[in-house]
């Protein structure tokens, strides 16, 4: 489901930016991170060892903020007998909201990958970075490294490479054995290793075909096996459309071969990503330019009519959109609306008596959006806003566009 996994990274997005927000009177934001194989019991010691050492804390308000969060975080650990599968991420403190005040804040995620390492650290604003890290590359790959003895299949997600099967081959080795005439000899090896072309074709089929997510598959091996399993008739077809025109060489077949693989794969896989926001946008461009603006629409008002009668294709969503709808009402007259406001500035003034307008309901305008584009089967693309595509779709449109099944009237 890539909406939802757009949606969820766009959120996640939105959380850090809160927590990014943050920032302590001295070092005492208490950041956390627990990788899932990691034992609850032996986090809470660590935790305890530091409320020991906190006591030597010079400033009376700090040690009270540090030990504060310590507590709070050894009380919510009793929550978990271990932690969630991706492991688990808090961020608790104190956060200064005026000039003399502050407010003890606590975030607790499950991070959408598995938490690396275990990360321990108590500074003047919460430590995010490996959580970013985690959303750089959200697309997934398929991995295939193979010679004629062995083959093995992964999936690249983000940063981290997961080994689905490991299989070798009964193609005989090099040497015949006695008696066997060369002929007979290098039938044998030919029938062996169509065989296991074919099974490592299947288990191809098996791990990806329903991996909807998956933006390519990336070929590796020492030598030409790589090249024949995809030029023979092995995979399926569905599968050879994700294929990537690059082999790599790597030396080697197990799961070392796929890291050297994604290691030496990592600027084609980059390429790509960036390759994929460039032609979307560019799709959109081609289509504005279009006599009467083609299959595009942009502008709030027309998008959301298109989504509406179901009309759109694709909706085009800049990750940079920081605005909300919001039902608003004035205090003093009674006018009502509901309109699409700036999330940082608030609701302006009633169009009829000026005074105030209030938010009796709001909500992020990208997750409303979304939500509606779900509901017709809309397929929702979010483009970064760091790349010079993503920055046309906020500058031209506001940073957020479609395109259609049809013209819509
Ligand atoms: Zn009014």
């Amino acid at each position: 489901m890539p909406e939802s996994t757009a949606l969820n990274r766009y959120k996640f997005l939105r959380e850090l930016e809160e927590i990014e927000k943050a920032s302590g009177r001295g070092t005492e934001l208490v950041s956390l991170y627990i990788p899932p194989e990691k034992q609850v019991f032996d986090v809470a010691n660590y935790v305890r060892g530091e409320h020991a050492q906190s006591s030597n804390i010079k400033s009376a308000s700090t040690r009270k903020h540090v030990t504060g969060a310590l507590e709070s975080i050894l009380s919510r650990l009793r929550y978990y007998r271990q932690p969630p599968s991706n492991g688990l991420v808090m961020f608790v403190g104190h956060k200064q909201i005026g000039a003399d005040q502050t407010e003890m804040v606590q975030y607790v995620l499950e991070p959408p990958e598995p938490v690396p390492t275990f990360i321990y650290r108590c500074d003047s604003h919460f430590f995010t970075q490996p959580l970013h890290d985690m959303l750089v590359e959200h697309d997934v790959y398929g991995l295939v490294v193979i010679d004629r003895s062995e083959a093995t299949l992964g999936l690249l997600k983000g940063k981290r490479i997961e080994v689905i099967k490991n299989v070798h081959s009964l193609v005989p080795s090099k040497h015949r054995m006695g008696g066997q005439s060369a002929r007979r000899f290098e039938r044998l090896i030919e029938q062996a290793a169509h065989e296991f072309y074919k099974k490592v074709g299947d288990l191809m089929t098996e791990a990806f075909l329903d991996r909807k997510e998956i933006r390519g598959v990336l070929v590796g091996g020492p030598g030409y096996t790589k090249e024949y399993i995809i030029k023979g008739d092995y995979v399926h077809h569905e599968i050879m459309k994700k294929v990537l025109p690059t082999y790599i060489d790597v030396g080697d077949t197990d799961d070392y071969g796929l890291r050297e693989m994604v290691e030496r794969a990592r600027s084609v896989l980059t390429g790509l990503d960036l390759m994929r926001e460039k032609d979307l946008v560019q799709k959109l461009m081609l289509e504005v330019s279009k006599i009467d603006s083609g299959l595009a629409a942009y502008g709030e008002a027309n998008v959301r009519h298109a989504l509406d009668v179901g009309a759109v294709d694709m909706l085009l969503l800049s990750e940079g959109i920081r605005k909300s709808r919001a039902k608003l009402k004035c205090p003093s007259c009674s006018y009502e609306n509901t309109e699409t406001i700036d999330s940082a500035h608030g609701p302006g003034q009633c169009p009829k008596c000026g005074a105030q307008l209030s938010v009796m309901e709001a909500h992020d305008l990208i997750e409303e959006l979304t939500a509606t584009a779900e509901k017709t089967g809309t397929r929702v693309e979010m483009i970064s806003k760091e790349s010079e595509e993503g920055e046309l779709l906020v500058r031209a449109f506001g940073g957020l566009a479609a395109i259609l099944r049809y013209r819509v009237t």
